[in-house]
């Protein structure tokens, strides 16, 4: 972490610190916080001349609207999560924060620097699903963005819903739902005990990222339709958007963006010294595009004018976050979030960061610019909330689904054990060696990987380091699955960079240790329904490249989802008048979140709920076994 001088941290305790230049300061350790705060204690008591003229801006208190008193429980829940940020942007990034976004969150807020994702593949989907039911992707389901579905044959999103329609989209197209989330969120345990008053909102550019946070009883989820540029909904949750949604749409704000210049923020001596060159060979762009992979970006998606290439192009740029943000704000206005007692939920992924990362990596100046702007729409989004509900009535959480790893060119560069796979490398060996270990005259074992349809076409057998088997024709032929599996298992160990497997038999079986990290991130990430018979893990920085989910959306030159801890390592931070500020080193994982939440706000835990309650950042240690102390 970042260090700063003891006596900067004692002041930095109840003063608004905006008036000291190293703003990335946070408080070391509890013990530190407690002399911390005996110490504003005395301030308060004994007001000091000098140090009252610097106070200027006073935690944000006074600038709600006066009728927005402090209530004994929160209005509004806000969820800000954004997507594919490693929780060393804080560090590399965060003394170039502004005063209301992220570096408001780390100052104001009580930020763990040791949060984990304890689940593999950590990829958008499942970290999603983790954040407000509190629970692993073995209880919630929602194992990968995409999985083989093997009582329909086919490969299904995981918000896939072929009995809704999607809204403000193409027409008859199919819309999506959480259908396929197993478990309770705390958006849900919230309407249930309040007979449906609070409401619960989710948005993001993704559709998954909006519809999973909020959850199976949420009021609505929106995401970006890259069809038509509009914000769009599904029939699961009403038969028609809300006129307010209408004349958001009606406005097509997107297409304000069409043909804009995307520059840096700062000047580039900045990003030299942080995140290196602008134009270097790794870094992939569409060549349709029209755009180049150093700055400036012309943003146009190679189209003539606003249309659906465009609308794609940009996904991958900042100006869809400025989108995500204007949208979040008419839905607190129109919806009322946050304007009674009964405490309302938005959930708020922002997805552009994810799609720069992949196409430019965690260190390009892509990233970093995206990281410095997502700051400062962050701070806009903060100020709307602090004007319209106010920030002492809320609860902010920051966090992100997963973190990243470098693209694995410029690992190598680094001398780290960076190498790219090809999915199809990997399938093609095992298949091979399948068909040679098992063929015999009367029997060519020539299907024992599971073929399935994905977008009207035949795949085979592999999918998020998943090999699923054919068990019809294992058991038509006399084959144990389980010896099947370790066959499957040692074939894919020959492929180098592949450093461990696992197999059905193994997790389903219990014989795998908790105690070996690795294995207990495959066995949290595993639902024997819906994942593979045989799971692959890489070396660290040896990447395994699948092709995109949709085949019309660049290749990746960067990912993540492995179980190392550049893609499990992200922020946390939780501001709120029951939470004390500060850095917090024990470890959390972003399941914590929602039996802290559920605790607050005297709620039964989500149904599936593992995670522990946040309790050493509760001022007065308010919540005991999940309830609130009255
Ligand atoms: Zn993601």
């Amino acid at each position: 972490m970042l260090s700063c001088p003891p006596y900067l941290s004692l002041l930095r305790a109840y003063v608004d610190f905006t008036l000291f230049s190293g703003e990335d300061c946070l408080m070391k350790d509890s013990r530190i916080r407690n002399v911390a705060q005996a110490f504003a204690l005395l301030l308060l008591l004994f007001p000091i001349g000098r140090l009252s003229a610097q106070q200027p801006r006073q935690i944000n208190t006074r600038r709600a609207n006066s009728s927005k008193s402090t209530d004994s429980r929160p209005r509004l829940v806000l969820l800000i999560v954004v997507d594919q940020f490693r929780y060393d942007y804080l560090t590399r990034f965060g003394d170039l924060f502004g005063p209301r976004g992220i570096g408001r969150l780390m100052r104001q807020g009580a930020s763990w620097t040791e949060t984990n994702f304890d689940h593999v593949p950590t990829f958008t989907a499942p970290g999603h699903a983790v954040f407000m039911t509190g629970a692993w992707p073995s209880q919630t389901g929602i194992i990968a963005n995409e999985w083989y579905e093997r009582d329909t044959g086919r490969r299904v999103k995981s918000v896939t819903d072929d009995s809704t329609n999607k809204l403000a989209g193409n027409p008859g197209e199919k819309g999506y739902s959480p259908r396929r989330l197993l478990c309770s969120t705390v958006g849900d345990e919230l309407r249930i005990a309040d007979g449906d008053r609070s409401k619960v909102i989710g948005i993001s550019a993704k559709d998954r990222s909006a519809i999973l946070p909020s959850g199976r009883r949420a009021n609505a989820a929106y995401w970006f339709g890259t069809d038509n540029g509009n914000m769009v909904s599904s029939t699961y949750y009403f038969s028609r958007e809300p006129e307010w949604v209408e004349r958001f749409n009606g406005r097509h704000l997107a297409d304000h963006w069409f043909g804009v210049h995307w520059d840096r923020l700062l000047p580039e001596a900045e990003y030299l010294k942080r995140a290196g060159k602008d134009d270097v060979p790794w870094e992939n762009l569409d060549k349709s595009s029209n755009d180049t992979n150093f700055f400036p970006h012309v943003i146009t998606g190679g189209a003539a004018n606003p249309s659906r290439s465009f609308y794609k192009a940009l996904d991958y740029t900042p100006f869809s976050n400025d989108l995500l943000v204007a949208f979040a704000e008419d839905a607190i206005t129109n919806e009322k979030l946050g304007d009674d007692t009964d405490t309302d939920l938005l959930t708020v992924s922002f997805s552009a960061n994810d799609y720069v990362g992949h196409r430019f990596g965690p260190y390009s100046q892509e990233a970093m610019d995206m990281t410095l702007r997502v700051d400062r729409q962050i701070g806009t989004l903060l100020d709307f909330v602090d004007a319209h509900v106010g920030l002492q009535n809320t609860v902010v959480i920051f966090s992100a689904d997963h973190g990243a790893s470098p693209v694995p060119e410029q690992a190598a560069l680094m001398n780290l054990p960076g190498r790219r796979y090809q999915k199809a490398d990997l399938r093609q060996l095992v298949e091979d060696e399948l068909k040679a270990s098992y063929a015999r005259k009367d029997r060519p074992a020539n299907d024992y990987s599971q073929t399935f349809t994905s977008r009207g076409q035949t795949e085979a057998g592999l999918i998020n380091n998943n090999f699923y088997l054919n068990r019809a024709a294992l058991k038509r032929d006399g084959i144990d699955l389980d010896e099947c599996e370790r066959v499957v298992g040692e074939l894919a160990m020959r492929m180098p960079g592949v450093a461990r497997y696992f197999t059905r038999a193994q997790l389903e079986n219990n014989l795998v240790s908790p105690a070996d990290p690795i294995a207990r991130r495959v066995l949290n990430g595993f639902y024997p329904v819906r994942s593979g018979d045989v799971i692959v893990v890489f070396e660290p920085y040896n990447i395994l490249f699948d092709l995109p989910e949709d085949p019309t959306d660049p290749l990746s030159t960067a990912t993540h989802g492995s179980p190392y801890s550049y893609d499990t390592h992200v922020p946390l931070i939780i501001m709120g008048r029951d939470f004390a500020r500060g850095s917090y080193s024990q470890a959390a994982t972003p399941a914590d979140i929602a039996p802290t939440l559920a605790g607050l706000l005297s709620l039964q835990a989500p149904s599936c709920s593992v995670g522990r309650v946040l309790s050493e950042a509760l001022i007065n240690n308010k919540i005991t076994r999940g309830r609130v102390r009255q």
